[in-house]
């Protein structure tokens, strides 16, 4: 008898991918068991199985329904999407050699089968045939917008194509892929590749004490002694806005500046083949340039009505900046990028006799998070749970649960706050599973915030908080959409608006309501004083014009990247081309070796192609959305009802037009931002 149950176990465990946890989806989600040898079988299972339901849904013979003909077709690559969405991730937030080098295998095989799905005409036959159908065409509410969305899909896809051209379209989508995850890993490489190490204190004049004791840890950490310094945020961010070392200034700001801009890591060829590509992929579906297919679908319709956006903000915040740039060249004449984080700090606190470090101490992460999920509960009505005893990716990620008033589970997330090399920079939010239905969602929010100090607290900078409440702000957008239909539902909305549920929480973190509940001092246990409160709002909008330009600057970049920008001599090269133009919003002269195409992720590696504008864009949202906030008092369960009910439940299930109209009974009100940010003329 027992020899029997160990044979069966051992041909149990001899069948490919019993222990393979990427075969089903299971929740909890098994991150504890993950290896990278799973990643090519897995995709290979689903890959073999998409293939089978696509064969299936072909071989139907049944008049065309919704179930067999939009549920079906949905179904086709739906365990392959979500389990490669989970490698993914892993790949961003986990990364090894082992692990990049099976990603690097499965994502062409996954890329091209998605590709090749989108562009079917066999299977675009059948929703067509659906669409033609009276069922159909009685389609109404999210049903129905789904069909058009779907039919949009197709019809941008380049379905219609000849089956040359579809060939071409697949083959362009196949090298673009590839370019984005090589730019990727140049990126982290290339980050990763520099550290900086300082022997004598004496050299860290001006630095505060965190800081310094963050940089003696990472220099311990490696066995050395000393302090260092690395690209990482909270590393490189102290330095340049406190150290009164120059030199230590120049070198790291030298290195930020020009990560990936040369060999063994150098993204500049990747830059402009894929612009090459994208200009053919653009002219291959019809569009005069790339900007005008992606924007297409969005709030802004052409890449013409961006660049008139971003040039409108220019002119206006110009005069603010040109101010501002005079103020600093008295300090700084000779206007090396090293010093402008640090002259700027130098005269905010002057001005104010206050620094961002000094809010550090009421920043507690913990408490911080306290506070948040009271003020989603003040808002929505919702409870965040910790979730303990959850496997999770590592040892310092935590899990959570979102339940409704009524006890009804909304979503699950996990929350990773801290660097590590084999981390991507930035912070995110993703979803993971999207349920339908009221079917639970699970989602994450990734930051690189300050890690915890010797006595394990990490204290934040208020800069960090705001990114926090930000990612869980597009963390609420999936964990409160309710609507019927999966593929609606989160934050699957107009590029040009999915920065609104994110950007309205930022705003919360400028209350004194929302701050009073939560920042207490960590060692005194004070609660924030009035008196730093009010210079940090009045400092709050110190260097408006630049910190305006500095975006501005990357927006303007990336859409004339992809309007505008041809590979012939009057342009020069994308870097050459980037450098000039950003030196028009740069108080500080730009250095021959800065590389501002080399280090943008969001556009080469992400998917803010022709979308970084969405930033500003969905700011004018976000200011005017939240004056009806402070209108009612700010913490208002009553404005955060509607809120729920006419925004973060939708999903894509209307256009993001209607959306915001249903929220404030209005248009947009353009000069909402600009008031916000202290922008305007003062009578
Ligand atoms: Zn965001």
């Amino acid at each position: 008898m027992k020899l029997m149950r160990t044979t069966l176990l051992l041909s149990l465990l001899a069948l490919p991918g019993f222990s393979n946890p990427l075969l089903q989806y299971t929740v909890p989600l098994p991150w504890d068991q993950i290896k990278s040898e799973h990643v090519v079988p897995a995709v290979q299972h689903h890959l073999k199985q998409a293939e089978a339901r696509r064969l299936a849904f072909l071989a139907q013979t049944d008049s065309p329904t919704w179930a067999n003909s939009i549920v079906a077709r949905d179904l086709i690559a739906e365990d392959l999407q979500r389990t490669f969405s989970l490698i993914t991730h892993l790949n961003g937030v986990n990364s090894s050699p082992a692990l990049r080098k099976e990603f690097n295998v499965a994502q062409p095989l996954v890329n091209r089968f998605l590709s090749a799905l989108a562009l079917d005409p066999a299977i675009y036959a059948r929703v067509k045939a659906y669409a033609a159908t009276p069922e159909a065409i009685a389609l109404t509410g999210p049903h129905q917008r789904y069909l058009v969305v779907t039919l949009d899909d197709y019809r941008r896809s380049g379905v219609s194509l000849s089956p040359a051209d579809r060939a071409k379209v697949l083959e362009l989508r196949q090298e673009l892929s590839k370019l984005q995850t090589q730019y990727a890993q140049n990126s982290l490489d290339s980050l990763n590749a520099v550290e900086l190490l300082v022997a004598d204190e004496a050299d860290l004049a001006g630095l505060p004490l965190p800081a310094k004791q963050a940089a003696a840890a990472s220099a311990k950490s490696r066995g050395i002694s000393g302090y260092r310094f690395t690209l990482q945020a909270p590393s490189y961010t102290p330095v340049m806005a406190y150290s009164e070392n120059a030199a230590l200034r120049e070198k790291l700001y030298r290195a930020q500046t020009s990560i990936a801009s040369r060999p063994p890591y150098d993204n500049r060829p990747l830059v402009t083949r894929t612009l090459e590509l994208r200009r053919q992929l653009a002219k291959l579906l019809g569009y005069a340039n790339f900007a005008d297919y992606q924007t297409e679908l969005r709030m802004a319709k052409t890449g013409q009505k961006v660049k008139d956006f971003l040039g409108d903000l220019e002119a206006k915040t110009r005069p603010f900046f040109e101010a501002e740039k005079a103020t600093l060249l008295k300090s700084a004449p000779d206007r090396h990028g090293w010093d402008t984080a640090f002259y700027t700090q130098k005269l905010r606190q002057e001005k104010f006799q206050f620094g961002s470090e000094e809010l550090r101490p009421y920043f507690e992460l913990d408490r911080t998070l306290t506070g948040m999920f009271a003020l989603v509960k003040q808002l929505y009505g919702i409870r965040v749970t910790e979730l303990k005893n959850v496997p999770v990716w590592h040892p310092l990620v935590r899990a959570y649960r979102i339940d409704d008033e009524s006890g009804t589970a909304l979503a699950t997330f996990y929350a990773d706050f801290f660097p590590r090399e084999s981390k991507r920079s930035g912070a995110w939010m993703n979803q993971l599973l999207v349920g339908e239905k009221g079917a639970p969602h699970i989602g994450l929010i990734v930051l690189n915030a300050t890690p915890p100090n010797a006595a394990g607290k990490a204290l934040l900078l208020h800069r960090e908080v705001s990114t926090l409440y930000h990612e869980f702000g597009h963390l609420l957008h999936l964990a409160l959409s309710a609507g019927p239909l999966r593929r609606l539902n989160g934050t699957s909305v107009a590029w040009d608006f999915v920065e609104l549920p994110s950007q309205l929480m930022e705003n919360f973190t400028w209350e004194k309501d929302v701050l009073k509940t939560f920042a207490v001092h960590d060692e005194t246990g004070e609660p924030l004083p009035d008196a730093l409160f009010k210079k940090m709002t009045d400092a709050r909008n110190f260097g408006a014009g630049s910190s305006q330009m500095g975006q501005l600057s990357r927006g303007t970049l990336d859409i004339l990247l992809h309007t505008d920008y041809q590979p012939n001599a009057d342009y020069g090269t994308p870097d050459a081309y980037g450098r000039q133009l950003v030196q028009r919003f740069s108080a500080a002269k730009i250095e021959p070796e800065e590389c501002p195409v080399c280090n943008f992720s969001h556009i080469f590696a992400g998917g803010y192609a022709a979308g970084y504008y969405s930033y500003k864009w969905a700011e004018v949202l976000d200011a005017d959305a939240f004056t009806k906030f402070k209108s009612s008092g700010v913490i208002s369960r009553e404005i955060g009802d509607q809120f729920r009910r006419d925004v973060l439940s939708q999903g894509n299930s209307q256009p993001a037009e209607t959306l915001f109209q249903n929220f404030m009974g209005r248009k947009p009100d353009p000069g909402a931002l600009l008031r916000r940010n202290g922008l305007v003329k003062k009578n």
